[in-house]
């Protein structure tokens, strides 16, 4: 007798979720999996969220196509989990559930002045050069000379070189036209990326911090006072190639003499915004406190205030100080980690009144049976695409070991509910499937074909839908 095919629902068709279908194909044993995503296009961060310029990186979206094609993979676009259908939905119709929704929001500085107008998390910004559908309205004034960006991740490497990149070379990528225009019209001359903590303990990557120094037009500079390493600063060097050639490059910077018209991209360390001013509800500066290092119990390095402070003026801040998860109607979540909280990538529940720690689960806590969770909804922001397979995968092997002793989302394998597409025809949704998808992008790179770029987005959903043919 042919064992039946297990069920699978993966909400979320990002990197996480399409390296999780990878696995569960790869690891052999029937299968047949249900991408359900909110967008009408799959991809998730590789379309959203990877810069424009950096095309080479999106086309991983090659693989995730193939595993698109295949036959015991469907995608349910357009359909929002809590909206469209509800986890108790899936429950009666699957015998697991992924969940790979990434991370859906920003998190806060928690400094006064954050909301006033001109201060922006970074999460929109990424959104609205890259034409999420949700981000199409927002607003960037682009018409000051000065912007603060505050991180030192690799988020705020692509806000700062976007902001400073030639508008004609960035004509020749998919950046959705609304931002181009307003990028096209932009005054912005400076821009001040802030780290809290010292340049050794920089997040971003090598390639991306040196690749200021080769755009035409860009003057990246550093300031040979704040590149000044303590003892600990200097030893964490060692063995690490990564932190070497950050402090190689911004020694690089530290000697920038900049021309007149050259857009400046200055690397600040060991200062912390304490409060984003304005003036008549609009951002004018930010008032900034110089820090110093000190260990921490755990041997990391902490800021710590030293009660020097000065203003930095200027006209619109970015605050790019992480990403962070976004509770699921039905599905447990961990407000303080901002992730699905989980064991290894099994769902787990809290008990009342506890909540979880370390990315595993409070003592006590219950693992929600047939439930999964995979990529920056299990382990938090970090890490990059790749990063997402192995992680992934590790979920997979749980499933696995859960399916082979009977563990079932809802408790068991229940069949009757019937087909997830009946369930939306009766609610009228308008699903985009894999040939709506196919649609889809056919038409944004044949609009990007007759510009010499690569694709030419959608940026609303009903435009999505229309090029989709979705019904
Ligand atoms: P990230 O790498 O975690 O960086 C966050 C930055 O914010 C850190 O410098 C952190 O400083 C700082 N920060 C946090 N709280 C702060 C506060 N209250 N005040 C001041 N600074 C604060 O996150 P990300 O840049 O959002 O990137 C997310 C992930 O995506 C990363 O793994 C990144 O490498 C990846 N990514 C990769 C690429 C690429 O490969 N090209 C592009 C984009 C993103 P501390 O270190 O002191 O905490």
């Amino acid at each position: 007798m042919t064992r039946p095919a297990t069920r699978v629902a993966i909400v979320g068709a990002g990197p996480a979720g399409f390296y999780a279908a990878e696995a569960l194909l790869k690891r052999g044993g029937p299968v047949a999996i249900d991408f359900v995503n909110r967008l009408p296009a799959p991809y998730g961060l590789v379309r959203d969220g990877v810069a424009p310029d950096h095309q080479a990186i999106k086309s991983v979206a090659r693989v995730y196509s193939r595993i698109l094609a295949r036959d015991e993979v469907r995608y349910f676009g357009n359909v929002t989990l809590g909206e469209d259908v509800t986890v108790e939905d899936l429950r009666a119709r699957y015998d697991q559930i992924v969940y790979a929704v990434g991370a859906q929001s920003d998190r806060r500085l928690g400094v006064p002045g954050e909301d006033l107008e001109g201060s922006h998390a970074a999460f929109r910004f990424v959104a609205w050069y890259n034409g999420h559908p949700e981000f199409r309205d927002a607003r960037f004034d682009l018409g000051c000379e000065h912007v603060v960006v505050v991180g030192n991740g690799n988020v705020a490497i692509d806000v700062a070189r976007i902001l400073v990149r030639s508008p004609a070379r960035l004509a020749t990528t998919d950046i959705a036209d609304h931002a181009l225009e307003e990028l096209r019209r932009s005054r912005v001359g400076r821009v001040t990326l802030l780290g809290r903590r010292g340049p050794a303990q920089a997040s971003f990557t090598n390639p991306e911090l040196r690749e200021f120094g080769r755009l035409a037009g860009v003057c990246p500079r550093a300031d040979p006072g704040e590149l000044e390493l303590d003892a600990a600063s200097e030893a964490s060097l060692e063995g690490n190639a990564v932190r070497t050639r950050n402090m190689s490059t911004l020694r690089g910077y530290a000697g920038s003499v900049c021309e007149d018209g050259e857009r400046v991209v200055r690397f600040r360390f060991l200062v912390s915004p304490v409060e984003v001013l304005g003036e008549d509800g609009r951002v004018t500066g930010v008032r900034i406190e110089r820090n110093r290092l000190v260990a921490g119990d755990d041997g990391r390095m902490r800021a710590e205030g030293t009660g020097e402070t000065e203003v930095v003026p200027c006209g619109m801040v970015v605050r790019s100080v992480g990403y962070r998860g976004a509770p699921l109607p039905g599905v447990p979540f961990d407000e303080r980690r901002g992730i699905v909280p989980n064991e290894g990538g099994r769902v787990v529940r809290a008990p009342p009144g506890g909540g979880t720690a370390g990315g595993g689960a409070a003592a006590g806590a219950e693992v929600v049976p047939g439930e999964y969770v995979a990529g920056w909804a299990k382990r938090g922001p970090s890490g990059v695409i790749g990063t997402n397979k192995a992680d992934s995968a590790a979920t997979v092997e749980l499933m696995r070991e859960d399916a082979r002793a009977g563990v079932w989302a809802g408790g068991s394998r229940s069949r009757e509910a019937g087909d997830l597409s009946d369930l939306l025809r009766e609610g009228e949704v308008r699903r985009v499937d894999e040939e709506g998808w196919r649609r889809l992008d056919a038409r944004e790179t044949a609009r990007g074909k007759e510009q010499r770029r690569p694709r030419v987005k959608f940026c609303t959903v009903e435009e999505m839908l229309e090029a989709a043919g979705a019904r």
